[in-house]
């Protein structure tokens, strides 16, 4: 059983006493929303919104208040009737932690929120990683090197570390701590909390959620970069909280996050939304994954760049033709400058992901489409050809109404989606379902 998971769940045998204790778990979890969500309010508003009988209300509040999750905020004002005020309630949103912990190829960004989600800490750092020796020097940001042969778990061990140090600089109890989300570039799988693969890391079935779990003493979820982003822009970015939601996670690769009613879809491995890798006819590039032909290799960063230097190879005039290295960004900014080759290989990368749009829209059915990692930032001239290749291949009744909006968050949305994953795990989900 998931934790996040508890209704609709039936033991073999009937029983009576689970059953009453799974009312009180929903009608807490009730409680506590319309506090979280509507308060402050008052005792006798949430027996009126819930329908449920006073003196219930009034023992789970107890329960809450001792728990810590809710605090009395003194009278409100004069009941209407003229009798006495009415005690208001609110939630105690530092009453838990949670950490969101992103670890990018590069650069690892630890973060620290409350219950409602509020960011009250962040450490950012290198990655330390066995093959981050490799990009060392390329760090934009310039803040120091990477640590060379680091395995995995001393690598995640680094991270809970640092995670701690975030904790302890908050003065908050570290036995606040309610549940911790890794987001990791590559395959994982939700269910066992494994890093399946991560060539950017170096990483191959590493139990992330073990080692990290075994060092903060909580319950830890691991999803990838595209699925975390995911969340992050509904709750918090493009998406407008639609619920439906597909990402379309470019960069280094090609993935995607797919949202239902604001939840994750992992299927049963934890590898759904890895359309970077499927086949794309008359493909024959070799991919990180050990296939042939996978879209990835036609639609990403490194793909925007092989194409520009399989051109210039080819004769092709371009302002890039004399540099050694350069990445999509480059290609961008001399595009704009009006380097006809940079424009058109982009516009190529565009139509390609805008089949992965429309592979997503056909199988989906979202709402919204947002465009996010490291391909984003390149804006309308990635989304204008992207758009146009979405009409010409999504299926009109799917595509009907959809929008393809580019990531707000920008690389902020990995780091808020491993908090809000957090949260949203810790939190006990119930579905209720109203039937006329
Ligand atoms: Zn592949």
């Amino acid at each position: 059983m998931r934790p996040d998971e508890r209704v609709g769940e039936r033991s073999p045998e009937p029983r009576r006493g689970a059953d009453h204790n799974v009312m009180r778990e929903v009608n807490r979890s009730l409680v506590l929303a319309l506090v979280k969500e509507g308060g402050p309010v008052s005792r006798a508003s949430i027996a009126r919104s819930t329908t449920l009988a006073k003196p219930t209300v009034s023992a789970i509040v107890d329960e809450l208040i001792a728990d810590g999750l809710v605090r009395e905020l003194g009278p409100g004002s004069t009941a209407v009737s003229g009798g006495r005020p009415p005690i208001l309630l609110e939630f105690n949103a530092r009453s838990q932690l949670v950490v969101g912990a992103h670890i990018g190829a590069r650069r690892t960004t630890v973060a620290i929120g409350d219950a409602a989600g509020e960011e009250i800490a962040r450490r950012e750092f290198p990655t330390p990683t066995a093959l981050a020796a490799g990009v060392a020097g390329a760090d934009p940001a310039g803040a120091g090197t990477h640590i060379a042969g680091v395995a995995p778990a001393d690598a995640l061990r680094m991270v809970a570390a640092e995670a701690r140090a975030a904790i302890q600089g908050t003065a908050l109890p570290t036995a606040r701590l309610a549940a911790v989300g890794a987001v990791l570039p590559g395959l994982t799988d939700f269910h066992t909390g494994v890093c399946l693969l991560a060539p950017n890391l170096g990483w191959r079935d590493v139990p992330v959620r073990d080692i990290l779990a075994g060092e903060l003493g909580a319950p830890v979820y691991v999803h990838n970069a595209g699925q975390a982003a995911a969340v992050a822009e509904n709750l918090e970015g493009a998406g407008g909280r639609v619920g439906d939601l597909a990402l379309l996670y470019a960069g280094t690769g090609l993935s995607a996050g797919v949202l239902s009613d604001g939840r994750v879809f992992h299927g049963v491995g934890g590898t759904a939304g890895e359309i970077g890798h499927n086949a794309v006819p008359g493909n024959e590039e070799p991919c990180n994954c050990g296939k042939v032909g996978c879209l990835e290799t036609v639609a990403s960063g490194p793909a925007i760049v092989r194409a520009v230097r399989r051109a210039v190879a080819a004769g092709e005039p371009s302002s890039l033709a004399g540099l050694d290295t350069f990445d999509a960004r480059d290609v961008a900014t001399a595009a704009r400058a009006g380097d006809a080759l940079a424009a058109s290989v982009i516009a190529e990368i565009g139509a390609h992901l805008g089949l992965a749009a429309s592979w997503l829209i056909n199988a989906y059915n979202p709402a919204v489409v947002v465009v996010g990692g490291g391909l984003a930032p390149i804006g309308d001239l990635l989304l204008d050809p992207l758009r146009a290749s979405v009409a010409r291949h999504a299926l009109a009744p799917a595509l009907r109404g959809v929008e393809i909006r580019a990531s707000v968050l920008g690389p902020d949305a990995e780091v808020r989606g491993a908090v809000l994953l957090a949260l949203q795990h810790s939190e006990t989900y119930y579905r209720v379902v109203f039937r006329a």
